[in-house]
Parts: C-alpha cells; structure tokens; sequence
C-alpha cells in the first residue's frame, strides 16, 4: 500500500474516485437494507406468532439479487448505463427504456461521497488511519440515509463501527 500513502495528491484523487463508486454502492445499500429488514421482522414476527401472515413477498431479495433496474419498466440496467454520476448526466435522469424519471439523488449520493472521502483524505494524509475513517465515513453516510428516510440505524453497520477505535 505504500505506492498509494507516497503522494498525497494522487492518494486525495484515487480515494475520491473510490469514493465516487462506493456511493453507487452506497444508494443500493441505503435503498435495499431496511426493506431488507423488515422482510426479515415480517419473517420471524410469522415464525414466532400464528397471527402474523407469511410475508408475501417470497423472491430473494439482497443487496445484490435482483441486478440493477429501473423500478418502472424493470428492464435491467446495463453496466455502461450504471456509471457512477456519468450515465445519470448522459442519460438525462431518465430510463433509457421507459424515460422514467431517475432521482437526482443517486448522483448527488455519489457525489457526495466522493468529495467527503476526498477531503478525509486531504486532511488525513494516506495511512492505514486515514483507510479507517474512509471507510467509517462510508458507513456514516449510508446510516445518515436510512435514518433519514427510515428512522432506523441498522445493527449491520453501527455495530462494526465499534471496532473502529475512536
Ligand atoms: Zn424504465
């Protein structure tokens, strides 16, 4: 690791670019983990108690399977057409098949990472401690996200977050 610690300005441009594909990460992660947990509630609530219905939705469903796609026409979104704030740019904010509207908020999520990885990594210059408050600062905008728009902050990932010594 030491070819990325030795220039400062190369560590600050390759941490941002990191960051720029994390947060592409990062929009699914915010998007998929609470529904993912509360399929799981739904499932052990039906497990522990009769009363409770099987919860209806039995495909698999994490942070990986189903692939990317648009939530209208479900047609799948091509790796070329998932690049991280570029295809949103060149796509206009719209599905190239249904032309539906595409959130403005996954390329500001992107963006939004990558410039606050980047300045971590300018105000720590490159050593193992500056990887480690990269990587909390990834956590740390996924949990803003979720509570956000959930009010939940899942044990997943404020649980390894205690190991990181603060
Ligand atoms: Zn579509």
């Amino acid at each position: 690791m030491d070819f990325l610690f030795q220039s400062h300005g190369l560590y600050i441009g390759i941490i941002a670019l990191f960051g720029l594909i994390v947060g592409s990460f990062l929009n699914v992660v915010i998007y998929r983990l609470p529904k993912m947990l509360e399929q799981q509630w739904k499932q052990e609530c039906h497990e522990c108690f009769e009363e409770f219905p099987a919860p209806t939705e039995q495909k698999a469903f994490n942070l990986s399977i189903p692939g990317s796609h648009c939530p209208s026409c479900k047609k799948p979104v091509k790796p070329i057409d998932n690049v991280p704030v570029l295809s949103w740019l060149l796509l206009r904010g719209k599905c190239k098949h249904c032309s539906a509207k595409i959130s403005a908020r996954y390329p500001m999520i992107e963006l939004l990472t990558a410039a606050t990885v980047g300045v971590t990594a300018w105000v720590i210059p490159g050593s193992w401690w500056s990887l480690a408050v990269v990587f909390a600062t990834f956590a740390l905008i996924a949990l803003f996200f979720i509570d956000f728009d959930t009010m939940l902050l899942p044990d997943q990932i404020t649980l390894p977050l205690m190991w990181q010594v603060f």
